[in-house]
């Protein structure tokens, strides 16, 4: 008789019940249909595909762009005690045989494909001789020019229609915006009423969006009050500032490693395998770094540079805390970020009507940066979803913003622009507002006009902060054309003749933003209660042995979620173990007795 997919989410995967959509999917697919589903990361995608493949006769094959993270499922579901393989590149020649040889037999639940080994002809024709139980296109997005990821040789998946009509096919990919969500449907001929969109929001990923000035001792600050001892991520935009920020952490006594494009590919893959491997790594990366990392408790994302768009910060945040445990994002931004990127758009081949949507992306994002509001409600309404309360997890809801009347100053800095000719950036012009005695401000004669020095009331910090707001709010338009100065935004007569108001949230600057240099780097206490704490720690360590014995990421063997359970309840039987989440009967059988070992030595 058939397993219903209840009856596999409990034996095989350990969990009590489906997540969101999930349910829906497997149902629909089990049916025969085909879908695409939309759902952000650590939503649940995986099994999706994976029950019904187990639910139905034959083998899920599984369309992945991505070696490392192809392994890492394959190994993750032999854990579980499913009958999985993979096949790409990096295998011999026996190895392929191997598997294809299983393929025909049957005797596999799911096998993982990259597209350039499925598209030969030679393999779609071996796989005309087998019994296929869906076919599963991950990173679907790679399919739209539209995306990030663009592959071409995705483009070329829709024959899987003709060649197996009768198998459900199903798209998977956490991309949420319109064109590429069309491309999808289009390009794999998708129907739009097999579409399976789940809600983006993050609930556990808190956002906080802080001011650049003094942005290394800040991220020190973050990472030592809210996470020594756990994996993050830190982005950065250029090669050379990765390298920099690299060193500069390992200094400061943190377990930090570089990753960028510029590396040996080497050094690299070994860099990456620590993140993967080892607890407590932070990589600091370009956004090289980015698909294929599929860990699941990457605790926070820190961003030190703007990045491109709302949609590149969301999927770059979202890589931490997939495990559903609370994780936080962390951006820190300032001006010259903003010059920096529209320098790039500027300067790009791109035609100008991508120019105009790069430069609308830009505006989203200073928006959010600058917003008052919650920050989720911005993000998620974005991406067309709407949010009704504030969240209560980000930094606007946790402190939320004062606002200041900031007419008179947004006077002062308009007209100094326009004064000095409206051809330079915000430095200069906070200069001369300051009153600065700057060889260059002599030069220029900017020491004689009405705006110079009427500015004192703001310190340097603050009028970099009133600058930032007044491009948010279009008042001021950095010049595309020429070199980054600022022009007077359409808007901005009103305020100027004193018809409108504007109001401006008030930032506090603290001199002292440094960090609590005596504070013992010890892990992050993740449970309150210090005996449960303690008890974490052991199972972690006997995890990490497991996971050392078997050369596999600790993830593999059990996730977080599942530790912190275990340290919580003590279960003191084989039954209580069986109970906790993401223990399916092969976990059972092969790692129950090791932790209750750990846990009755706690007493
Ligand atoms: P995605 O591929 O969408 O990023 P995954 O499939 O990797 O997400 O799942 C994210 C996390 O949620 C994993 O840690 C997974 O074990 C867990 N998970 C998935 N489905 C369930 C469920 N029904 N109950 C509990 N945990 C689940
Ligand atoms: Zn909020």
């Amino acid at each position: 008789m058939r397993k219903s997919p209840e009856e596999v989410l409990n034996n095989i995967f350990g969990f009590d019940s489906f997540l969101g959509l999930q349910n829906e999917v497997i149902d629909h697919v089990i049916a025969g249909n085909d879908a695409l589903v939309l759902m952000p990361t650590g939503g649940g995608k995986s099994l999706c595909y994976q029950i019904p493949a187990l639910c139905r006769d034959g083998v899920g094959l599984v369309i992945s762009p991505l070696i490392a993270l192809m392994r890492d499922q394959v190994e993750s579901l032999t854990q579980l005690g499913v009958r999985a393989s993979v096949l790409n590149s990096t295998l011999t020649h026996g190895e392929i045989k191997a598997t294809e040889q299983e393929l025909l037999e049957g005797s596999l639940d799911l096998v993982y494909v990259s597209p350039e080994k499925l598209l030969t002809e030679e393999f779609l024709n071996h796989l005309s001789k087998c019994k296929l139980s869906l076919i599963a296109i991950d990173e679907a997005h790679c399919v739209s020019q539209w995306g990030h990821d663009f592959r071409p040789v995705y483009l070329k998946l829709n024959i899987l229609k003709k060649l197996f009509p009768d198998i459900p096919r199903l798209a998977l990919t956490a991309t949420a915006d319109g064109p590429t969500r069309r491309d999808i449907i289009e390009r794999l001929e998708i129907k739009e009423r097999q579409l399976f969109v789940s809600s983006f929001d993050r609930p556990n990923i808190k956002y906080t969006i802080v001011s650049k000035d003094d942005s290394k001792s800040k991220l020190i600050k973050f990472i030592e009050d809210h996470h020594s001892g756990d994996s993050g991520i830190v982005y950065c935009m250029s090669r050379s500032k990765v390298d920099t920020i690299a060193q500069w952490l390992i200094g400061e006594g943190f377990n930090a490693l570089p990753y960028h494009a510029g590396m040996d590919k080497n050094d690299r893959a070994i860099n990456q395998d620590k993140f993967s491997k080892e607890e407590g790594v932070i990589v600091v990366a370009t956004i090289a770094f980015g698909m294929g990392i599929d860990k699941p408790d990457v605790r926070f994302v820190a961003h030190l540079d703007l990045p491109k768009s709302i949609e590149s910060y969301y999927q770059e945040t979202g890589r931490a805390g997939r495990d559903g445990l609370k994780s936080n994002a962390w951006l820190a931004y300032g001006l010259e970020d903003l010059s920096k990127i529209i320098h790039f758009i500027v300067s790009s081949n791109a035609s100008e009507d991508q120019k105009r949507i790069e430069r609308q992306k830009l505006d989203a994002l200073l928006g959010l940066c600058e917003t008052m509001r919650c920050r989720r409600q911005v993000l998620l309404e974005y991406f067309g979803e709407s949010l009704k309360n504030p969240c209560g997890n980000c930094d606007t809801c946790l402190e939320p913003v004062k606002s200041f009347d900031a007419t008179v100053a947004t006077q002062k800095a308009l007209s100094c622009v326009y004064k000095t000719g409206e051809r330079f950036g915000a430095a200069y012009v906070i200069d001369v507002l300051l009153g600065s005695n700057s060889a260059r401000i002599v030069q220029f004669n900017h020491n004689k006009i009405s705006t110079y020095g009427i500015g004192k009331e703001y310190s340097k910090n603050q009028w970099r902060s009133i600058f930032r707001q007044l491009v948010a709010k279009n008042l001021l338009v950095v010049d595309m054309e020429g070199h980054g100065g600022y022009r007077l935004g359409e808007n901005s007569s009103g305020v100027l003749r004193g018809e409108e108001k504007v109001l401006l949230r008030e930032e506090q600057f603290s001199k002292t933003a440094g960090r609590s240099r005596d504070k013992p780097k010890q892990a992050k206490v993740t449970l309150d209660n210090e005996e449960d704490e303690a008890l974490l720690q052991d199972l972690r360590a006997h995890r990490r042995e497991l996971a050392s014995e078997q050369k596999v990421p600790p993830f593999i063997i059990f996730h977080d979620t599942a530790l912190l359970e275990m340290a919580k309840k003590r279960p003191v039987s084989i039954v209580e173990f069986g109970k906790l989440p993401g223990v399916g009967k092969t976990k059972l059988e092969r790692y129950a007795a090791g932790f209750l070992k750990v846990i009755s030595s706690r007493g």
